[in-house]
């Protein structure tokens, strides 16, 4: 899997690309709000370390990292935010859902692990790609190894090229209008 870095610089990307014709905020009234919602978004599907690091048994990239959840948890959130009248609902829904499997996407195509269980619940089956486009995050090397500094620069200039795309975007889009 990639790093909460990749996840959450890819969240940021997605939705600033699918709410460039919105003023309005999506989450409450500040800004802070949205972006704490799509980094947790972003990165929520690795909360399943938590019961591996407490219990007994595998369950990184078990259920968590199925698309089954990814849009069961999209539909919540929607549901959820019906129920409180917030203005934005499809939108919402949509951008839950692209930055989840935004998630599921960057993991499926990362070296290393045993792979995610995509297709839950109709297989446990795990599947990832043959080839890898990110390099792997040794969890059990511990927070200081040195080997994390591949990891490191490779999501920094990953996330230095979606942010230069954003730029390019946002510029050619200003000069349409003026
Ligand atoms: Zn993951």
């Amino acid at each position: 899997m990639p790093s909460p870095i990749a996840h959450s610089t890819t969240a940021y990307f997605i939705f600033k690309l699918t709410s460039l014709n919105s003023r309005s905020t999506l989450l409450g009234k500040h800004r802070w709000q949205d972006l704490a919602y799509i980094i947790l978004i972003g990165n929520v599907a690795d909360l399943d370390f938590i019961p591996q690091l407490l219990l007994e048994g595998k369950f990184h990239r078990g259920p968590s990292h199925s698309l089954s959840l990814d849009f069961l948890i999209s539909l919540s959130v929607a549901i959820i935010c019906y129920a409180f009248n917030k203005p934005q609902v499809k939108q919402l829904f949509l951008i839950t859902l692209g930055i989840y499997t935004s998630h599921l996407f960057l993991d499926y195509w990362t070296a290393g692990g045993a792979g995610m269980k995509l297709f839950w619940p109709f297989t446990n089956s795990y599947f990832m790609s043959s080839v890898s486009f990110f390099p792997s995050v040794r969890h059990s090397e511990g927070l200081f190894y040195s080997g994390h500094i591949i990891f490191i620069v490779f999501e920094t200039i990953y996330s230095f090229f979606l942010m230069t795309i954003l730029n390019i975007i946002f510029k050619s889009r200003r000069n349409k209008i003026t």
